[in-house]
Formats: C-alpha cells, structure tokens, sequence
C-alpha cells in the first residue's frame, strides 16, 4: 500500500488546478502588462483569480496581493506591520512560541532591529489564551501575528475572537492561514483579520504561489523593488499559470469544504483512537480544536527519525515534528511549546491526511505504527531503562 500522509507539508495538485494552468501557458502565455490580446486576456484572468481568491475569505479583490506564497505574505505581512508602527512609535510585537519559522525568523530579525516581541504561551493544548493576549497588550503594541492552525499538531486558534480583542484595542492583527486557507472557513471581515497570509500547495495548488490578503487601508511595504505589478506593492511579471491554478484549486476546496471536513475528522478520529491503543502514546494539540486530517503523537522510547524511514519502508510517507532531518538535533520548537520534554519530543509522529484517505489506509497506518513502534522499542536502550524503573516513564 502507498499512503501519502504529509499533506501539511504539501499536498498534490488536483486535476481542476492542472487543467486551469494549462491554457495560460500553451495559449494565453502573454505577459499581463502588455496591451496586445494574449497579453490582456492573461490579465483578465488574473483579475478573475483575484476576485475568486477574495471571495472565499470574503475580502475584496484589491485586498488580495499574489506572493510566491505564504513565507512571502508572512515577511510582507510582518515587515509592513513593522514599518507601519516604527512611524508612530510603537515597537511592540505579540506572536506565539509555535509559529511558522517564516513568522519566528522574521520576529528575530525585527527584534535586532529594536523591536520588542513578546512570545505568548500556548499550553499543553496548544491553544492561546484570549485573556492572556489581551494583558499582554501595550500602549506601543503595533502587531499581533497568531497562526490561525499550527502546521505541526494542527490546534486552531480562537481567531475570531483574538481579531475582535485587537480590533478594540486599535492594534493590528496578523493570522499565518496558509494550513486552514481552503481547508477552514474564514471570513476576513466577521474575524476582524486585518492581514492573512495563504500558500497554494497547502490546498491542492501548485508550489511557488500564494497570497497576502491586507484589509483596504494598510499601506504594504514592498519586499521586491521593480516593476508596477501588483498595484505597485511586489514588482516581478505574474505568475500567472500559477495563479490560475492557485484560484482554481482553492474555488474546488471552498465548495467541497464541509464535505471534506467531515470525511477528514471522521478518519482522523478513528486514527486517534487507534494510535491511542499503543502503550505509553499521547496525541499531541487539543483533540477537538484541530484540523480535521491532523493527527500528531509522541511515543515513549523511540526517535521519530527511525519511525518515519521504517513507514517509508511500508509505503507510508509521514513526517516527523522534529527539525532532524533537515540536518538539525533539536526537538520540534512546536512540541517544547506544548510542553513536551526534549526526549519526548524526539518520538513524535504527524500524519497529515488527504482528502482522499479511506478506512482501509487509515487501519493500515494503525497496524504499520503499532509495528514499527514495537520494533524499535525492542532494542531500543532508552526503552529498556523505562521498562527497567530506571528512568521514570512520562507519557
Ligand atoms: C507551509 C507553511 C508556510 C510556508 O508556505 P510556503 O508557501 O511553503 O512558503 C507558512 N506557514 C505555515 C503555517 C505553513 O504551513
């Protein structure tokens, strides 16, 4: 059996997104800023994306600025909150500790540069406190930038209300929706969401293609100097068979959202509920608050590492939350967020599922897990010295 289950890495490209790309690179292959036919309808078009783009979050289309997707829309989102309140003194930023590296990496950036960021705990949950948001609010507070779900153990964030919280305090909100955009309903204006940033190939797009939505009013900083595209806010001729594909694939996402939504949860709680079986697991995020394919554990004993080679071996491709495959040795920063320790988080597992996931997949991965996990605990040395009192079992 093959199973693709990283689908919060990336997902597939539908077929709807492939065959809207096509005709603007084989025909309409003109560029958008020319006045001849192939240039304009390629124009037209992208016209077209931006207002079906705008509709599904319900903004309007010039409140829509095509990026190469969503770790430019989360700098541009920051860098322009960052300008904005430098002019009126303010240089406070809120975030959360289990952001995006495109969001943490540029916070690091802006703190060198003199502004102050104040990370909020997001518990054992992996939920934030509106209270704690609202005391955490200054005088100078210029920008609040809270993920709208965590693309490690998926919890979703109380938006809505963290908007509303901002918006009486007249500072700024920023979400990071690139794993809920095609997958969540949002409504922009309903959540008070002042900026939003989304990514194609998180909702069956393709890669290298997203967008910033900035609410009427906020004057975007340029990350890329150049040409006039973009209303003059990123220089660079459109990607244009991106795009189509981009507004294509989220048109199809937003119109079978319920539908996948439910298929999702039900597998996913299924999925739960069968790696819950193996002994001294925890599933890690709010069970409930979370999306609907995200399933991310931590087992005792084992690295994630070993895990995800000896899935790929059964066909299953996963992933791990921890940094080490891309060459670094510290446990996943999401999972210290939520409180897990450094040898715990080690251990830890996210399959992310597809819409197209079955029952049948769902039990292969059960059984797979289980394999796997037992095998690796039984010459594991960490395990013997749990198994032995030695060291005190956590989960
Ligand atoms: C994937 C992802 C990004 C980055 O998007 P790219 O289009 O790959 O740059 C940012 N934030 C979150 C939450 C993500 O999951």
């Amino acid at each position: 059996m093959q199973i693709y289950a990283d689908n919060a890495a990336t997902t597939r490209m539908s077929r709807t997104a492939i065959d809207a790309m096509i005709p603007y690179m084989e025909e309409n292959y003109g560029n958008p800023s020319s006045l001849y036919t192939i240039g304009q309808r390629a124009k037209e078009a992208l016209e077209q994306a931006r207002a079906d783009v705008a509709a599904v979050i319900n903004a309007d289309p010039r409140e829509i600025l095509f990026t190469s997707g969503g770790s430019e829309a989360d700098n541009q989102a920051l860098i322009t909150a960052a300008t904005l309140g430098k002019k009126q003194g303010k240089t406070h930023i809120i975030s959360t500790a289990f952001e995006h590296h495109a969001i943490l990496h540029t916070l690091e950036k802006l703190e060198k540069e003199g502004f102050d960021v104040t990370l909020l705990p997001v518990h054992e949950n992996g939920i934030v406190d509106v209270q704690e948001l609202e005391a955490a609010l200054r005088e100078d507070t210029c920008l609040v930038t809270i993920m709208t779900a965590n693309n490690e153990i998926g919890t979703i964030q109380p938006i809505r209300e963290i908007g509303a919280v901002c918006r009486a305090h007249g500072v700024l909100f920023h979400t990071d929706a690139v794993q809920a955009v095609g997958h969540l309903p949002i409504d922009v204006k309903a959540d008070n969401i002042d900026m939003l940033s989304a990514s194609a190939h998180k909702f069956h797009g393709p890669k290298g293609v997203g967008f910033l939505y900035a609410r009427k009013g906020i004057r975007l900083t340029n990350l890329i100097e150049g040409g006039a595209q973009e209303r003059g806010k990123r220089a660079g001729t459109e990607n244009v068979p991106g795009i189509m594909a981009m507004a294509a694939a989220l048109k199809e996402a937003a119109a079978n959202m319920e539908k996948n939504a439910a298929h999702l949860t039900a597998l996913r709680d299924r999925l739960i509920a069968g790696l819950s079986d193996i002994p001294h697991s925890a599933l890690n995020g709010d069970a409930q608050r979370r999306l609907p394919g995200n399933v991310n554990f931590c087992f005792e004993g084992i690295e994630g590492e070993s895990l995800l080679l000896l899935l790929d071996d059964k066909g299953i491709s996963a992933s791990s939350g921890s940094a080490c495959t891309s060459g670094s040795l510290d446990p996943s920063h999401v999972l210290l967020a939520i409180g897990r320790v450094h040898d715990v988080a080690h251990g830890s597992l996210r399959l992310s599922l597809g819409e197209d996931a079955t029952e049948e997949e769902v039990d292969y991965m059960i059984r797979s897990v289980g394999e796997v996990v037992g095998y690796l605990r039984s010459f594991s040395p960490v395990w013997r010295d749990l198994v032995a009192g030695k060291t005190p079992f956590i989960l």
